[in-house]
């Protein structure tokens, strides 16, 4: 499942207005009401993304969060976690969906320091250079760690203190009672989301989040091979995590474009090459084009249409094993559409001297099948 991203299922910009989102909200969701669609069950599926979508960006609230914590590319862990229909997550569910286990096991502060979500980008290439590799310089929004603060969130200088809430455990309890009795949980302290610490004074420069968004741009290599759907990780290049902790990965999914000649399957490139009708029965020695400029095809004498020759190691590089893959070439006989009177006479004459009748009515395939099946 890929991460429930509110903005593209809205298809609203990042910085879309609260009246924009209204409005998109209303005609997807006038598109989608089961009412309107009895007879198709993946209506009522979108109808429900749409609704969670604008759960989300109508309450600012939700908003910030969701885009603080970037729930971005496909990478998201826990998406499930949007399951159900009544959505509404609070700050201890999106630390739970999103470091799953060991996270607030251990009791400490600091929980506010995490590992910085994982963030994915398309790439598209040219047939060629998926094929050979090349050097790309891609750009991804990122949260990048704010430098005025240096991601504590407190504006330069100031202390932190410490959450009056938790006593800067970072955790408090709750005290539920059930028939089976006194259920105490503990919870993440919902004043410091874990850190045990407050900002007093919040960086102006990233409103106390630490983070900032930006624009990074990376060189990228990539290796010769890769195909539609390869996923090239670039470790730590993701969001920043808060509080100093590691920045997630950011995945770089490649998209090939077509080639005009060539049809690429795995590591095997296919072409299919027209001959004539001569040079099929006489043999023929073609220029046939490769990936790396033409090479001599030996077409035989008497080949037919959809023979295949195979030019070994003529294919795409193997992305882990190394060596290539073949190219195969499938010949096809053009049989002329139309006839000059030269090349109609020359075939009455081959058909003549071969016994073929032609332009009239052929009795030898009804005769040949008398001899089989007996005269009836
Ligand atoms: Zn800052
Ligand atoms: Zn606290």
């Amino acid at each position: 499942m890929a991460g429930f991203d509110p903005y593209s299922i809205l298809g609203v910009g990042r910085d879309a207005t609260p009246e924009e989102i209204k409005k998109a909200y209303r005609n997807l969701a006038r598109k989608y009401h089961p009412d309107h669609n009895p007879n198709d069950s993946t209506a009522e599926e979108k109808f429900k993304d749409v609704k969670k979508a604008y759960d989300i960006l109508s309450e600012p609230s939700k908003r910030q969060q969701y885009d603080n914590y970037g729930f971005t590319g496909d990478e998201q862990p826990g998406a499930g976690g949007f399951g159900g229909g009544n959505f509404g997550f609070n700050f201890e569910d999106i630390f739970d969906t999103m470091f799953g286990d060991g996270f607030g096991r251990s009791g400490a502060a600091q929980q506010r320091s995490r590992r910085g979500a994982d963030v994915s980008i398309t790439l598209s290439l040219t047939f060629e250079e998926a094929i050979f590799g090349t050097e790309k310089e891609v750009a991804a929004r990122v949260l990048a760690t704010c430098e005025e603060c240096q991601g504590t969130g407190a504006k330069n200088g100031t202390e932190l203190s410490k959450c009056s809430q938790c006593n800067g455990s970072g955790r408090i309890q709750t005290v539920q009672n059930t028939i089976l009795g006194r259920i105490v949980q503990p919870r993440v302290c919902p004043k410091c989301s874990g850190a045990g610490t407050v900002i007093l004074q919040p960086c102006p420069n990233c409103r106390g989040q630490g983070r900032v968004e930006a624009t990074i741009r990376k060189k990228i290599n990539i290796p010769a091979g890769v195909d539609n759907g390869t996923r090239l990780r670039v470790s730590g290049a993701g969001h920043a995590g808060s509080n100093g902790s590691p920045a997630g990965d950011l995945y770089i999914v490649i998209n090939v474009g077509q080639h005009e000649y060539f049809e690429r399957k795995g590591q095997h490139i296919y072409l299919t090459v027209p001959i004539g009708l001569a040079q099929s029965a006489m043999g023929v020695e073609l220029e046939v084009p490769t990936l790396d400029g033409s090479r001599r095809l030996k077409v035989p004498a008497g080949t037919g249409s959809g023979s295949v020759f195979r030019f070994h190691g003529k294919g795409v590089p193997n992305l882990n094993r190394g060596g290539r893959g073949d190219q195969v070439v499938t010949v096809e006989i053009e049989v002329p559409k139309r006839l000059n009177p030269e090349q109609r006479e020359a075939l009455r004459k081959y058909a003549k001297a071969s016994g073929e009748t032609v332009e009239n009515v052929d009795n030898s395939l009804a005769n040949r099948l008398k001899k089989v099946f007996g005269r009836r």
